[in-house]
């Protein structure tokens, strides 16, 4: 019995050993998979990472390339304009002479547009850009909202005229002063924008004009001789396109290519209701492309194209 107990006890204790052992065995085989498991994630971690770090250095490449190509894009600006010609000189100084009697020897053609800028500006200098042609506008001061467009106009490299600030011929045209005191207003529109007052004017109506009898007799044989002792030079036109009226496009094209002069000083308007000049702007300028003419801004050496005075 005695014996039989011993046994028991003995095989117990055996049992529970084992129960230890297996105990143990078992936490350390979960410690090396949580462990294994641990230093899987760990590792995963570090190529992330490794990634990660790889994508910073692709996209601070990118970076890179981009400030570079903005720098780049810079420098071409600032070479544009170092390669813009200087036209400070255009400003209206009484000792120096503007304009020029005699036609350039290049078949060119002389675009300008009246009584701008307006709402139809943009569209005008869209086309000149598409054609990469250059041209002059003789502004006023009737759509003070579209002022800015002076300034656009002239970095795109055309030339500022002036043509008056009101436009009203009774007020222009009413004395000498009131014509001076009006273009004085406009000139420093002009000055506001492009940092200058050019010395380049057109009359309303031209120096032909005899509307300007119906206020001042003998006004325009008078201002023709005082703007230029003033410094200032004003240019007339050789051909005019017609839009002074309601024409159509197609008819505004036939008249504008009906000559073929070697200088072509051609009269177009640049006015909130002048869409028909716009539409036949293209059409224009590949005509006389096709000839084989240039387009070109009116500078100080510009055949002025003068009109008979008829007043
Ligand atoms: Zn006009």
């Amino acid at each position: 019995m005695e014996q039989k107990k011993r046994m028991s006890r003995r095989r117990r204790q055996a049992i529970r050993k084992r129960r230890i052992l297996i105990g143990v065995i078992v936490l350390v085989v979960a410690a090396v998979i949580v462990g294994a498991v641990l230093l899987l994630k760990q590792a995963k971690k570090k190529t992330t990472t490794k990634e990660a770090s790889s994508k910073t250095v692709q996209n601070l490449n990118i970076d890179n390339a981009e400030q570079q190509t903005k720098a780049e894009g810079t420098d071409n600006a600032d070479a544009k304009k170092e390669d813009a010609p200087d036209r400070s000189g255009f400003a209206v100084d009484p000792n120096v002479p503007a304009g020029s009697d005699k036609a350039n020897e290049e078949k060119t053609v002389y675009m300008t547009f009246d009584d701008g800028p307006s709402y139809n500006t943009q569209a005008v200098l869209d086309i000149l850009d598409k054609y990469d042609a250059k041209a002059t506008f003789f502004v006023t001061g009737i759509n003070p909202d579209y002022f800015d467009m002076i300034k656009t106009a002239y970095d795109k490299g055309h030339t500022i005229g002036l043509h008056t600030y009101s436009h009203d011929y009774a007020n222009v045209y009413a004395s000498q002063d009131a014509y001076f005191s009006d273009l004085d207003q406009i000139g420093q529109v002009v000055k506001d924008q492009i940092g200058y007052v050019p010395c380049f004017i057109r009359f309303p109506g031209g120096s032909s004009n005899t509307i300007s009898a119906n206020y001042t007799q003998g006004i325009m044989t008078a201002l023709s001789q005082e703007v230029q002792a003033r410094g200032y030079q004003y240019y007339d036109w050789n051909i005019s396109c017609g839009d002074g009226g309601d024409n159509p496009a197609d008819v505004l094209r036939d008249q504008a290519i009906s000559v073929d002069y070697s200088n072509i000083v051609l009269l177009m308007h640049d006015a909130n209701n002048k869409e028909t000049t716009v539409q036949a702007l293209p059409e224009i300028i590949e005509h006389y492309k096709n000839l084989g003419y240039q387009f070109k801004a009116i500078d100080r050496d510009t055949f002025d194209a003068h009109h008979g005075i008829g007043n």
